[in-house]
């Protein structure tokens, strides 16, 4: 099969059952990230366009919040089967506007439709509960029911499962939703917003707007229909639209950014640490959330280990995401070149050494200048910015360490606290440590914990609420109880 990714989705936005341009006519061009080829344009939308598709929204959620569960499930089981039937296709969109590997594109698709697949069977697992009553005349009713209208606003680094994150649980739950996708990747979302009517969402219940972020989510804050925002970026955005939430009380969740650990205590299995480490940090081209962005080596197996690593980096084949074969793709952006290279520059300043890799690589001619070489950097103290900040590149820090006590000290030396890894075959620290560690989510002998089942989300600046699993499904209802009186007779 051939598919040309230019002709992939649409070029509009979604509200209710239209696809519509931005009222100036404004446009955003989307750029592939590896050879800054054009591969299409999209509305610009600002408060105007917002305010319809919260109208589609309002108007639409009646009826879908009264659906029952069974009948709610129906089109988002389509949706999920859809996706399945489009992987390609959407996988080749991604790669072109977001530059990741073809195969992982491949795997992000199957992911983002595991959690409108799960979204599916859940809908109908969405209990109330009784309490027992302090009185015989009383009985206690607790009721589930959705948030109302929600707003999504998602980032470029996963462009298709940041959305079904949240989709399939607001539409699970009984809400319609608005989705703002980020500039640099609106063609995946918009290729969702094609699927979601071919599953037959009623028009209005998903609306998808592209366009300028601030006049969106000013849009979003201003409207009091909008009772919830789901939001997954950066800390920084994140902490401006807390500030902007409390003005309104919206309710909030936020999926913000991560600085893992990665622990390699000196009793692993030393191989699988190593492919762990590295397939966890070279994931998207080390812009991923929960990356190991400070991997920390009890001193006894340093050596042996950061070989190993060095090993698998080394043999990586780096190029267009497109390329058969290609492990790591260009960063997002010049923007993104810039903070890895002041990274490690910083690093090396601050008395840090590069063990392989260390610069931007040119894979072939025609490519543009964004092609980080996999590297390993030594010697990190905490006062780098690379220990503090996250770096979003195929970068690993390595520091060696002695005790339990000082790995777990280091690890925890963050304001982040999403994901953190360690590897060891003693089974009383396993427990121990992911007792003892201050992040969301724990990979105890596993560099891939993230699945649609489990609860996904962060602790300290990381962010607030979970996505995935019941608990994901829970973030978009609201508790209601109702006490029952003059029961006796
Ligand atoms: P970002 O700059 O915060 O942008 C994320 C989204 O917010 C985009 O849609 C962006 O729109 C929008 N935005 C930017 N400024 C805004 C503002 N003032 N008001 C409202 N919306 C605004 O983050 P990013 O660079 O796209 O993504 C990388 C970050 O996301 C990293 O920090 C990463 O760790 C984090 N992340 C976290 C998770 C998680 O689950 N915890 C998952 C993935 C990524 P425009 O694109 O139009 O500017």
């Amino acid at each position: 099969m051939t598919i040309n990714p230019k002709n992939m989705a649409p070029r509009s936005c979604l509200i209710g059952a239209e696809w519509v341009g931005a009222d100036s006519g404004e446009t955003i061009e989307v750029r592939d990230p590896a050879t800054d080829e054009l591969v299409a344009s999209v509305p610009g939308c600002a408060a105007a366009e917002t305010r319809r598709a919260i109208d589609a929204a309002a108007k639409a959620l009646p009826k879908w919040r009264s659906r029952t569960a069974q009948e709610r499930t129906r089109p988002l089981r389509r949706l999920y089967e859809l996706m399945m039937r489009d992987r390609e296709r959407l996988a080749l969109l991604m790669t072109r506007e977001q530059g990741k590997p073809l195969a992982e594109a491949r795997g992000e698709i199957a992911y983002a439709a595991s959690f409108i697949e799960w979204a599916a069977e859940e809908a109908k697992r969405i209990y109330g509960l009784t309490v027992p009553a302090s009185s015989p005349d009383k009985r206690i009713l607790v009721l589930r029911q959705p948030v109302g209208v929600c707003a999504a606003i998602t980032p470029w680094n996963f462009p298709a499962a940041m959305i079904t994150r949240k989709l399939g649980p607001a539409l699970a739950a009984g809400c319609a939703m608005v989705v703002k996708p980020a500039e640099q990747t609106p063609l995946s979302a918009l290729a969702l917003g094609e699927l979601a009517l071919e599953a037959e969402f009623p028009p209005g219940v998903v609306n998808i707007v592209t366009g300028d972020a601030k006049a969106i989510a000013g849009a979003f804050f201003d409207d009091p229909r909008v009772r919830k925002l789901s939001f997954t970026g950066s800390t920084e955005v994140g902490r401006s639209l807390m500030k902007s939430a409390s003005d309104h009380v919206m309710r909030l969740s936020l999926e913000l950014g991560g600085h893992a650990p990665l622990i390699v205590f000196d009793d692993a299995d030393l191989e699988a640490a190593a492919a762990g480490a590295v397939a966890n940090k070279m994931r998207n081209m080390g812009q991923t959330c929960i990356c190991a962005n400070r991997i920390l080596v009890q001193r006894g197996v340093y050596d042996e280990f950061v070989g190993l690593m060095q090993r698998r980096m080394e043999r990586m084949k780096v190029g267009a995401g497109s390329e058969q074969g290609v492990e790591v793709g260009p960063l997002i952006d010049d923007d993104a070149v810039e903070k890895v290279k002041a990274h490690v520059a910083d690093a090396l300043d601050k008395g840090a050494t590069v063990r392989t890799g260390g610069g931007l690589v040119k894979p072939h001619k025609g490519l543009a200048n964004r092609f980080y070489a996999p590297t390993i950097i030594e010697g990190i103290t905490s006062d780098m910015r690379i220990w503090r900040e996250e770096t979003f590149g195929p970068v690993a820090p390595v520091r060696a360490f002695d005790t339990e006590d000082e790995a777990i000290k280091l690890a925890n030396d963050s304001i982040y606290g999403l994901a953190a890894y360690f590897y060891t075959r003693d089974a009383s620290r396993l427990m121990r440590v992911a007792e003892a560690l201050e992040y969301g989510v724990i990979g105890a002998n596993d560099a891939a914990p993230s699945t649609a089942q489990a609860p996904f989300g962060g602790v300290k600046q990381s962010g607030v609420g979970r996505e995935g699993g019941r608990w994901g499904v829970e973030e978009y209802t609201e508790l209601k109880f109702v006490s029952w009186g003059g029961v006796s007779k």
